[in-house]
Parts: C-alpha cells; sequence; structure tokens
C-alpha cells in the first residue's frame, strides 16, 4: 500500500518542490506558511499553525501540528450484517466508480456483497452501475429511470438480508430539480433503509471530487445539513495539485477520510493514512 499516496500527491508535491530551494533540516514559519498554501490548505487553518510556529522548525514539530488536524476524526465501528453503505455525493464526484471499487475491495476480502441503483434520476446512472455489477460479477437491484428510489435501496437490504449477503452498496442521485428535492429524497432513503433494517444505513459516506481543492468543503456542508455524514472518499487524487485540501477538509468537518481515489481502475481506491499523507508533503521541503 505505501507508495500509492505518494502517487496520488505527486502532482502537490512537484509544486511545491518548484517553489522550494533546497531540502532542509530546519524551515522558517514563512516557507512552512508557502508550503501549506502551495498544498492548497486553506488559509485560515494555514494561519494557525504558522502562528504557533518557532522561528525555526524542524520536520517532526511540523508534523505533529499537521497530524493534531486529523485527530478529531475517528472512523465509526460497527458490526452489522449485511452491512450497509449509502453512498452521497454531487454528479461527477465519482460516486458510481467508487461503487465498483469499493465492491471490488470487499471481494478480495472473502465478502459478498451486492449493488442497489437507487440514482434513478438518470437512466445512464442505472446502465453505468449495471455495467460495473457485471464486469464486478456481483448482484445489483436496478429499476427503470424515475423510479423511487427508497424502493430500491428497500428492495436491496431485504435481498441481502434473504441471501446473506455481507455488504450493500446503494448508489444516490447527485442532483435532482432542486437542491431541497435532493435533500428530501435523501432522507426518504435513510428512512426507508432503518425501515427495511433496524439501523440501516450503517455508513453514510461522501464522495468528493479532489480536483475541487477547497470548494469541496462547502459541498460536503450541505449533505452533512441534509443526513449527516460519516466518512469521506476523496477521489481524483491522481489529477490534482490541491491535496493539502484534505487537511482542510479532514479539519473543517471533523470527519474521517477513509480512502482516496487514484485513478479510474478497480483498484484504484487506496485506504487513507494521514501519516503517510503528512509525510509525503513534509518530504517536499524537509530533508
Ligand atoms: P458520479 O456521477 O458521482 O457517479 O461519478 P462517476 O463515478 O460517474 O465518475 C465521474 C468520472 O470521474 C468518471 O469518468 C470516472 O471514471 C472518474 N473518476 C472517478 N473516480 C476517479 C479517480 O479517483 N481518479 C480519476 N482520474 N477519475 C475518477
Ligand atoms: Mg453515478
Amino acid at each position: 500500500m505505501f507508495g500509492f499516496i505518494k502517487k496520488a500527491l505527486k502532482r502537490t508535491v512537484e509544486n511545491i518542490e518548484e517553489s522550494v530551494e533546497k531540502k532542509k533540516k530546519y524551515a522558517t514559519p514563512e516557507e512552512i506558511e508557502e508550503l501549506l498554501i502551495e498544498a492548497d490548505v486553506e488559509y485560515d487553518i494555514v494561519e494557525k499553525i504558522v502562528e504557533s510556529l518557532p522561528s525555526k522548525v524542524n520536520r517532526l514539530q511540523l508534523k505533529n501540528d499537521l497530524l493534531y488536524l486529523f485527530k478529531p476524526a475517528p472512523a465509526k465501528q460497527i458490526d452489522a450484517k449485511p452491512f450497509v453503505e449509502l453512498i452521497l455525493g454531487v454528479n461527477g464526484a465519482g460516486k458510481t466508480t467508487t461503487i465498483a471499487k469499493l465492491a471490488y475491495l470487499y471481494k478480495k476480502e472473502g465478502k459478498s456483497v451486492i449493488l442497489g441503483a437507487a440514482d434513478t434520476f438518470r437512466a445512464a446512472a442505472i446502465e453505468q452501475l449495471s455495467r460495473w455489477a457485471q464486469r464486478l460479477d456481483v448482484p445489483i437491484v436496478a429499476t427503470k429511470q424515475g423510479h423511487d428510489p427508497s424502493a430500491v435501496a428497500y428492495d436491496t437490504i431485504k435481498k441481502a438480508i434473504a441471501k446473506d449477503i455481507d455488504h450493500v452498496l446503494i448508489d444516490t442521485a447527485g442532483r435532482l430539480h432542486t437542491q431541497s428535492n435532493l435533500a428530501e429524497e435523501l432522507k426518504k432513503i435513510v428512512r426507508v433503509c432503518d425501515k427495511a433494517m433496524k439501523g440501516a444505513p450503517h455508513r453514510k459516506l461522501l464522495i468528493l471530487d479532489g480536483t475541487q481543492g477547497n470548494s469541496a468543503i462547502s459541498q460536503a456542508e450541505a449533505f452533512n445539513d441534509m443526513v449527516g455524514v460519516d466518512g469521506i472518499i476523496v477521489t481524483k487524487l491522481d489529477g490534482t495539485a490541491k491535496g493539502g485540501a484534505l487537511i482542510s477538509i479532514s479539519n473543517k468537518l471533523q470527519l474521517p477520510i477513509l480512502y482516496v481515489g487514484v485513478g479510474e481502475g478497480v483498484e484504484d481506491l487506496v485506504p487513507f493514512d494521514p501519516n503517510e499523507y503528512v509525510d509525503t508533503i513534509l518530504d517536499a521541503i524537509f530533508e
């Protein structure tokens, strides 16, 4: 697994390295400010870190400060069978692709998986998920465009219970005619999941497009207000120089980043490790 985060942050690190003269033992607060801004960490967080720094900072000091930003974000652990996950996010964020990646991961762990195509707003979304189901050889519950997405979620969970399946992954729409329609629909899906199985959905995962940097924060706040979010997956880190936004996202939302997406293939999903992530950014200026 090691090295994947490095690959994901390649552009971010290159960007920083261009603006840094040479690698060093100590850095000044000004250099660190520049480092964090280049990495696209939100300015108020940069300010908070830089304010408290002495005039000479070594790698370990800064590492501890940065890791602290990820601290209040422990992942929620629940044991349930089936384990039901609702996948949220705006159109194009990478929901459907990430469902395929998660299904692949769970299958590799020897678990059984079923998909629910509850993004019934667009026919293309149902087709896309059905193609993944076929390629991954996992069952799927899908209806026609325009059908009730809650019914799809309900049927998927019931089928998982009947067939003794370990994981349920439910796709959702990222956009409806209005924002309040979307909020109502998502709330209803959550209620109906709980009807199909008490306590479901066990995790509501928000998919955020990493190329959008800090603007993903307002999206995350909106989804969190609608139905509550338990964890985040940041996609497309292979194509961005904005990797530092992960610090802002995790810190602002007080939510754990569980995985990052580093490509379009099913294997391109990596567990997120704050330690490795911070080291990769620090490698750009410190020896
Ligand atoms: P959805 O609308 O949220 O369901 O988004 P999709 O899953 O359809 O993804 C939108 C586009 O982003 C597709 O072309 C995906 O192949 C692409 N995509 C998703 N995740 C990643 C990733 O981690 N890296 C890259 N490079 N592309 C991704
Ligand atoms: Mg989709």
